[in-house]
């Protein structure tokens, strides 16, 4: 059956809400109406302050000014994420996103850093990661020389988004949905108010949060569970103060006994979270070791949020789609929700802007396409935790030990045998990222490719080391994070 779309709904006004909505009013130019619902009452989830440089794709495709978001949001820049005691305590990486160079052959440096007997971080090759070290912020030439994404306030990007939507044609119903009206054919009709009102459509993209009160409530859809892999199930965040000083261009994210702790640098606070998992640490203990952390005065108590790692089995059923938590979710370790949330406003889309049925087979599509999608950026988040050196706590010990998914599973094998970084469809990462997880981890193929044997030594030493001094050099002059932040808001 082709679903009509005339009428949308969308459940929900949090940022997978008003992203949805401010997508599709933007691209569907008055072809449909569009109607937000939401509950002031219930609010939003309000965390979600990282994120994964398609964010900036999106803003561009809305026409959205980069200075102008910035200063609605309390936005800073985003190289990447720098891993503290994640291999061992007192060692860390960074995953900034920016390739290493191309030097003999494009992934292949590791075998000659390695080889050659350097011995600074594979990530001394690579623009954005020197910039990160230093603190340092310039716009990239393109996005060939490196891809940068925001540090934000996500209360006040759904805010920005909700005017920006509004002002295009969207509509903005408050009000606490109380129950969800049903077709003959078990598709949604109507959600029905706490005050009476009836909200018809003829497509409802479920943007309702954890929830997931059409998807995961009304249509029942199981829930494909990924903590077996992925265990931790709560975080505790708090804001705190900080100074001018500290605006570090780079997200952190420190290993600890029970989870990970964010720390994420806004213009006006410092966002801390601690990620736990409730199996392996009790939950008043994480937000002990929270507050122990934090570098300025909090700005608020410590909030506790629980959640479930996975998604439901389908994103699409019938006519109802969802966007963000009510279709699953990811620990934040990557920031890749608001990614996710991108993907599946990409996905319907793509459609709708096309002219493409909205039938079984496009729901299809959609539904193995979102799943595989989600099970990607699971492996990637697992393989910073399988590889550690860490034994010190149940957690890691857990982690270091348990079974892996089959494909992650035969990635590593691939990796570790042959040093191929296989690639599958839908991923959300690409070859250079998995690469400097694997660099930062230490963990290297068994053997080197024997045509590096064909390369005199000396020759990529003094390649590698050019690249690296050059680099350095390049960045000494650029501008501290928040001079250039200042100088952009200006
Ligand atoms: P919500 O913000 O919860 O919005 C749900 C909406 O549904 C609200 O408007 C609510 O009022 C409405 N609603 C619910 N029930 C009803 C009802 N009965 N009637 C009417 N309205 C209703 N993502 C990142 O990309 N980067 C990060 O760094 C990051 N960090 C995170 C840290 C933690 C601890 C958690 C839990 C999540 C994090 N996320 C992060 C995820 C991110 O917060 C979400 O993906 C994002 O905010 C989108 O949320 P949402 O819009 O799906 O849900």
């Amino acid at each position: 059956m082709t679903q009509r779309h005339d009428r949308i709904v969308v459940v929900g006004g949090g940022s997978a809400g008003w992203m949805t909505a401010a997508a599709l009013v933007t691209g569907l130019k008055g072809r449909a109406t569009v109607e937000v619902v939401e509950s002031e009452d219930i609010g939003i989830i309000g965390v979600g302050e990282a994120t994964f440089p398609s964010i900036r794709n999106y803003n561009q495709l809305l026409g959205i000014d980069e200075a102008e978001f910035l200063r609605a949001t309390n936005g800073s820049y985003k190289l990447g994420i720098r891993f503290c005691d994640w291999l061992e305590v007192g060692r860390d990486y960074f995953h900034t996103f920016g390739h290493f160079g191309n030097l003999f052959g494009s992934q292949t440096l590791w075998a000659h850093h390695r080889r050659l007997g350097l011995t600074e971080p594979l990530g001394t090759q690579c623009l954005p990661t020197v910039m990160a070290m230093q603190g340092r912020f310039v716009l990239p030439r393109d996005d060939s020389q490196f891809k940068y994404a925001y540090h934000f306030d996500a209360v006040q990007y759904a805010a920005f988004l909700r005017q920006l939507a509004m002002q295009r044609g969207a509509r903005h119903t408050q009000g606490r949905i109380v129950d969800v009206q049903r077709r003959p054919d078990g598709g949604v009709s109507a959600v029905q108010l706490d005050d009476g009102r009836r909200i018809e459509g003829d497509l409802f993209i479920d943007c309702s949060g954890f929830r997931s009160l059409l998807l995961g409530g009304a249509l029942a859809e199981p829930f494909v569970d990924f903590s077996h892999w992925l265990p931790v199930d709560g975080a505790w965040a708090c804001p705190c103060e900080r100074s001018a000083e500290e605006l570090t261009p780079y997200t952190q994210a420190t290993a600890l006994e029970g989870g990970w702790a964010w720390r994420i640098p806004l213009q006006n606070r410092t966002g801390h979270g601690h990620v736990f998992s409730s199996r392996f640490i009790d939950p008043d203990r994480a937000r002990d070791q929270l507050l122990a952390r934090l570098d300025g005065q909090p700005l608020a108590e410590p909030r506790l949020l629980s959640f479930q790692t996975g998604h439901r089995q389908r994103f699409w059923v019938n006519n109802v789609i969802a966007i963000g938590l009510s279709s699953g979710f990811l620990e934040p370790l990557e920031s890749t929700s608001i990614y996710l949330i991108q993907d599946g406003i990409g996905r319907l889309m793509t459609m709708l802007t096309e002219g493409r049925p909205l039938n079984e087979d496009a729901q299809a599509l959609f539904n193995e396409g979102s799943v595989r999608r989600f099970a990607r950026i699971r492996d990637f988040i697992i393989l910073h935790y399988c590889l550690t050196r860490r034994r010190d706590s149940e957690l890691w010990r857990h982690v270091s030990s348990m079974e892996l998914p089959e494909t992650l599973a035969f990635r590593l094998e691939l990796w570790r045998r042959f040093g191929v970084l296989h690639e599958y469809d839908e991923e959300g990462f690409d070859a250079t990222s998995w690469l400097a997880i694997h660099a930062g981890m230490e963990h290297w193929p068994e053997r080197d490719d024997p045509v590096f044997a064909e390369i005199p030594p000396e020759r990529a030493l003094s390649a590698l080391k050019g690249r690296r001094d050059a680099l350095a050099a390049a960045v000494a002059p650029m501008p501290l994070h928040h001079r250039m932040l200042e100088q952009v808001l200006r």
